[in-house]
């Protein structure tokens, strides 16, 4: 191999290369394991307004793999969107939060609560992902403005007419839609006025910057994110909010919705349902 002089070769028999080449084999075949033995789960964090109401929760994909144990999304999900499982991984998501909104109508408490998934490019892109949510709202007769798909900047820009074409599809089956991450990507007016989005998730980046609670220079942005959202007329979500002083900033720049450690963690659906009828009773 040293014969060949554009340093690839070698490259391969990098030891720490080839352990990472393998670590990642071994993730890939494990996770289409992973659904046929049970070991992806969704994790639920609620969405508050400022008057104390949580109106909706994320579900959040966890993978609790039986030796290396809690596995995070932002590790496997692109490992997922490379190997083409993320079709299968992101439509068992899909099932579940569907299932869930059938399970919540039936409890008085939680009939209202919408439940937001996040949705990743190759699987928005596949043929049949109209007729798969379709299948799904049929299904579990699910109320379709209680579904919020999740997508980012880099998703719709993929390919904009054919963004814009499947949104108003899926729109018409009365599913709503939220810009995840906002402000990290190539935010820009033009294409936004173009998308048919309902809401707008403003990325934690912004809000962390400000732990004390004061503007920094990049606060600009957030106040740019709110004034475009209000123009708009979409939803307002600030995501990654932990101290009050932030959910402070938030409230007086016009922010009226959160989502954060502050109030909860992701978690089991069960611990969720626990933390909510809990504040109910204690307020
Ligand atoms: P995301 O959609 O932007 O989700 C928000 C992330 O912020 C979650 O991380 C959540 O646990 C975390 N978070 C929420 N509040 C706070 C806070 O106050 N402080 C801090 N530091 N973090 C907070 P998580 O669950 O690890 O998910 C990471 C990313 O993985 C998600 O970012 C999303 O892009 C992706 N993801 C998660 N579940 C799915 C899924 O089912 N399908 C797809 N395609 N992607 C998913
Ligand atoms: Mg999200
Ligand atoms: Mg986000
Ligand atoms: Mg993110």
């Amino acid at each position: 191999y040293a014969k060949q002089a554009d340093g690839n070769a070698l490259r391969f028999f990098d030891p720490q290369m080839l352990a990472e080449v393998e670590q990642r084999f071994d993730l890939e075949q494990a996770m289409s394991k992973a659904l046929t033995e049970d070991q992806f789960m969704l994790f639920y964090q609620p969405q508050i307004t400022d008057s104390g109401q949580v109106i909706g929760v994320e579900a959040l994909i966890r993978w609790q793999h039986p030796e290396r144990g809690m596995i995070s999304p932002a590790y496997f999900i692109p490992l997922a969107e490379e190997s083409e499982q993320i079709e299968a991984i992101g439509g068992w998501v899909l099932q579940q939060a569907c299932q869930q909104l059938q399970n919540w109508q039936t409890k008085s408490l939680f009939s209202a609560l919408s439940v937001s998934v996040n949705i990743s490019v190759r699987q928005f892109y596949q043929p049949d992902f109209i007729d798969l949510l379709a299948g799904l709202l049929q299904q579990y007769q699910v109320n379709p403005a209680l579904l919020t798909l999740e997508l980012t900047e880099s998703l719709v820009l993929t390919d904009l007419d054919d963004a814009v074409h499947r949104m108003q599809q899926l729109k018409a089956l009365g599913l709503r839609f939220a810009m995840d991450d906002f402000g990290t990507g190539y935010s820009s007016l033009s294409y936004l006025s173009r998308l048919p989005f309902d809401e707008v998730k403003i990325d934690q980046h912004f809000v962390r910057q400000s732990s004390d609670g004061k503007k920094t220079r990049d606060w600009a942005i957030v106040d740019a994110i709110i004034g475009i959202a209000n123009t708009f007329d979409m939803a307002l979500v600030a995501e990654g909010v932990e101290t009050e002083a932030q959910r402070e900033l938030l409230y007086n720049s016009g922010c009226f919705c959160f989502q954060g450690y502050l109030f909860a963690r992701p978690q089991p659906v069960a611990e969720f349902e626990a933390w909510l009828s809990s504040r109910d009773l204690n307020r």
